[in-house]
């Protein structure tokens, strides 16, 4: 740490996942969003922060600029091309020389390292040792949670034994809800004072309230009822449930759904959703979009009348977030932090039980006006917490906690 201006040095690790990466591919969404904001809010701050990354692609400029003086750098690791996540296990050991061999050839030290992810974890734990720095974890989504919920495929004991591994080892562990908390004690058998929550946070500046025609007329969509889903197509995001939620709404309220997200290795995937949408006549009130920049989703929020998350499962849930700060309420299933987020009843609802009855009854009594769901501005208000300014001041106070602990051992 610099200790005239107590400003931190921070190593974010995420190898597998590139922050600068397609959003709303098969492993790319609110991880890489996560890390690209909080890195840049850091540094806004006064931290220093360098995020490590594998080489995905020989193109792949060493340095990228994040903004705001954060950079991602990325470092040699297996072949330069796209590798499966668990077969990327065994190039670990290469991420973390190589990782050390640039530290080294570039005079850079760091106060601590900050792992996202399982695999970075697994890294991290080396680059703990031979800095003699702290390692302060997140997961994002842990191996066996999503075991325990069963839909998609089944995450590897390599995984969890990396996970129960990490929880142990680490410094602090970052969660960014309370429910998250409670499952790596349960899961894992954590310390809970080891465990920090901090929630995520959301870009108000790019997300903001536009004009509903004017966004429509943009996007060539008509004035109708729209219903928004936005995220990466998996299992487990309950894309299904959304569907035979439309179905039921299609005598009454018939909204358009359009879906956000996905790319070429999701084509089965996506062609299972198509065959759904198909066999319940939905065709022409469904419109998959496919991945849409970052930068562009404001418009699709600002053209729907409601955003929908029918998950399973979420570590936390930006799209919610994001919604809100456009003025779009939310139907949502009880998943990640949507009780904190969501005002039930008043800028969307959480559903105790996540089922397409549920789904439709609660996005029909916002189509239809009959709830108390409040203006667009009253939406956005109620989410100016998780501005990524207090986020960022939230986790710097937890990463010196850290760095104070091992301030005074080593002394
Ligand atoms: N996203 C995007 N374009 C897409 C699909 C998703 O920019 O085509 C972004 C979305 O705006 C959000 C993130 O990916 O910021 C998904 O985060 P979330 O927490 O909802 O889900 P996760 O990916 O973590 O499961």
């Amino acid at each position: 740490m610099n200790s005239e201006t107590n400003k931190l040095r921070i190593a974010m690790l995420s190898v597998h996942s590139c922050p600068v990466g397609n959003l709303g591919a098969k492993d790319t969404g609110g991880m890489s969003v996560y890390i690209r904001e909080l890195a840049r809010e850091l540094c806004h701050q006064g931290h220093t922060v360098d995020v490590f990354t594998r080489v995905h692609d020989p193109a792949d400029p060493q340095i990228i600029d994040l903004g705001e003086g954060a950079r991602l750098i990325h470092i040699k690791a297996g072949q330069e091309m796209d590798i499966h996540k668990l077969a990327l296990y065994s190039y670990l050991p290469d991420f973390a020389c190589n990782m050390e061999r640039y530290r080294k050839d570039n005079d850079l030290e760091y106060d601590l390292v900050f792992s996202h992810y399982w695999l970075s974890c697994w890294v991290g734990k080396y680059l703990q040792i031979w800095w003699h720095v702290p390692h302060v974890t997140m997961f994002h989504t842990m191996g066996a949670i999503k075991n325990g919920i069963g839909i998609g495929e089944e995450e590897p004991e390599l995984r969890i034994v990396t996970e129960r591994e990490a929880v142990q080892d680490s410094h602090r562990i970052i969660a960014s809800t309370e429910r998250e908390k409670e499952d790596i004690i349960r899961y894992y058998g954590a310390i809970p004072d080891k465990i920090g929550v901090v929630p995520c946070g959301v870009n108000r500046e790019l997300f903001q309230i536009m004009d509903k025609q004017e966004a429509r007329l943009k996007l060539d969509l008509d004035d109708e009822k729209i219903l928004l889903f936005v995220g990466r197509i998996d299992p487990l995001k309950g894309v299904e449930q959304l569907l035979k939620a439309v179905s039921r709404l299609k005598d009454t309220a018939n909204p358009r759904l359009i879906i956000i997200g996905g790319d070429d290795d999701d084509n089965d995937a996506i062609k299972r959703l198509k065959e759904i949408t198909e066999e319940m006549d939905l065709i022409d009130r469904v419109a998959f979009k496919g991945m849409i920049k970052h930068k562009e989703l404001p418009l699709y929020y600002n053209a729907a009348d409601v955003t929908v998350v029918p998950s399973y499962y979420e570590s936390f849930g930006l799209v919610a977030l994001e919604s809100l700060a456009c003025g779009i309420p939310v139907v949502a299933a009880d998943v990640g932090d949507m009780r904190n987020i969501i005002r039930q009843g008043e800028t969307g609802y959480v559903l105790p039980h996540n089922n397409p009855e549920g789904l439709a009854d609660k996005i029909s009594t916002i189509l239809s006006g009959t709830g108390n769901i409040k203006a667009a501005p009253v939406i956005r208000e109620s989410i100016k917490r998780y501005d990524w300014s207090n986020i960022a001041g939230a986790i710097a106070r937890e990463l010196y906690k850290v760095s104070r602990q091992q301030m005074t051992a080593v002394a």
